[in-house]
Parts: C-alpha cells; sequence; structure tokens
C-alpha cells in the first residue's frame, strides 16, 4: 500500500520515499487517515514503530490545508520528554516539510541550553512548536508564544513524559490550550496515569494497538 493510498498529498508520500520508507508501517496505517480526519488517537507505540512519520505527516498536511489561517502563534504543538527527541522529532519535520510547496516555519525548542536563540527564532512566528515542556511553559512566560491557536496537539512518549516529572507542567499546558482541539497521544507503556491523562486530555480517541 502506497503513502498516498492513506490521503497523503504526493509531495509528503514522496518525500516518504525520499527517506527510505517503500510501504507505511502498521501505525502510520492506521494513524494517518485518522489524523487526516480530525479524530483524536490513543496509540500504543514503541521506538521503532514509525510513530513520528504517523502523526508529522499529516500534522503537516493539515497545516498546509489551513494555512490561510494567518497567525503567528503555532497552530500545532508537539511535545516530547527530551531534547534529544525534540532534535529528533524536529529534523524529521523539517525533512518532510521541504517538499511543500508553502514553507511551513517549525520552531524546536528545549531546557539545557540558553533561551535567547530559541525567542529570537519566534520572531517571525511559528506553525509548528515541537518542545520539551519546562522549556515551553518559560517561552510562554517571556510572551513570545501563545498557545490559545493549537488546533493539535501531540503528546509523544507520554510515559516519558510523566515518568520525568512533567505531570505538572502538562496541567499548565493543557489549560492554555483550547478546548475543541485534536489531541494525539503515542506511549509505549498504559499505566494507570496515562489512562487519565488519556481521559481528560482526548475525546472519544481512535485506539491504535500495534
Ligand atoms: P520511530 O518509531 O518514529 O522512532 O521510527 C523508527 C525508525 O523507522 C526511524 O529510523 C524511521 O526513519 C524509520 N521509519 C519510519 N517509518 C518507516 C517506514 N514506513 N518504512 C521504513 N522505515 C521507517
Amino acid at each position: 500500500m502506497p503513502f498516498t493510498a492513506l490521503g497523503l498529498i504526493s509531495p509528503l508520500a514522496q518525500a516518504a520515499a525520499g527517506r527510505g520508507y517503500a510501504v507505511p508501517t502498521p501505525i502510520q496505517r492506521e494513524a494517518i487517515p485518522a489524523v487526516l480526519a480530525g479524530r483524536d488517537v490513543l496509540a500504543s507505540a514503541q521506538t521503532g514503530s514509525g510513530k513520528t512519520a504517523a502523526y508529522a505527516l499529516p500534522l503537516l498536511q493539515g497545516l498546509l490545508d489551513r494555512r490561510h489561517e494567518k497567525t503567528r502563534h503555532p497552530r500545532a504543538l508537539v511535545l516530547v520528554p527530551t531534547r534529544e527527541l525534540a532534535q529528533q522529532v524536529g529534523e524529521t519535520l523539517h525533512d518532510f516539510a521541504k517538499s511543500l510547496p508553502d514553507a511551513l516555519r517549525i520552531a524546536v525548542m528545549f531546557g539545557g541550553v540558553s533561551i535567547n536563540p530559541q525567542l529570537m527564532g519566534l520572531r517571525g512566528g511559528a506553525d509548528l512548536v515541537v518542545a520539551t515542556p519546562g522549556r515551553l511553559l518559560d517561552v510562554v512566560v517571556h510572551n513570545a508564544l501563545r498557545l490559545g491557536s493549537v488546533a493539535t496537539l501531540v503528546l509523544d512518549e507520554a510515559d516519558r513524559l510523566l515518568d520525568l516529572g512533567f505531570a505538572e507542567e502538562l496541567g499548565r499546558i493543557l489549560e492554555q490550550l483550547p478546548k475543541q482541539r485534536q489531541t494525539l497521544l503515542f506511549s509505549a507503556t498504559f499505566p494507570p496515569a496515562i489512562a487519565a491523562l488519556a481521559t481528560s486530555a482526548l475525546r472519544d480517541p481512535l485506539r491504535i494497538d500495534v
């Protein structure tokens, strides 16, 4: 099955092929059409399952579809537990986005480094932000970013977000997001805290177990 059969536009399908993805992985087959349709998704996903592209490709397509909604504030937010994952997801998104006819502005931010370059990087606005929770809140406190335009939220490696102690930050971020939004949650494990987070943050999600 080709990527275009999942509803992806050909530049994105070609970008996937360019990264050496011949056919979609099982999580991509299930998640991509659902995300394109605007559904919430609750996916059990290990690293190596292809989960990043499962949300990155339809997320970029959605931003492209809604690019006339002019705002300098992000319309999509990807929360990740670590700097390494932020950089890796940012690289994948940039690589896919290069194929698109319109430029999307992708900002990547994480703690442990000076905040100033990250604040400067937001001056022209951002369509999509990839961030660790603590640094995202710091940037919000600096008034460099508002979360009221976020239409899609991705919680990547949600179990590690909680394991690393980000529950409080996550709660503060969720409070600032629109209630009407799409939410995608990816987690390798489903302890009770993740089930509770899913109940509070997602609406009628498609459950994907691969
Ligand atoms: P992830 O689970 O997102 O960390 O992806 C694991 C690895 O699989 C990464 O190196 C991806 O580049 C690769 N990958 C993702 N989707 C596919 C695909 N459809 N075919 C082959 N490799 C893929």
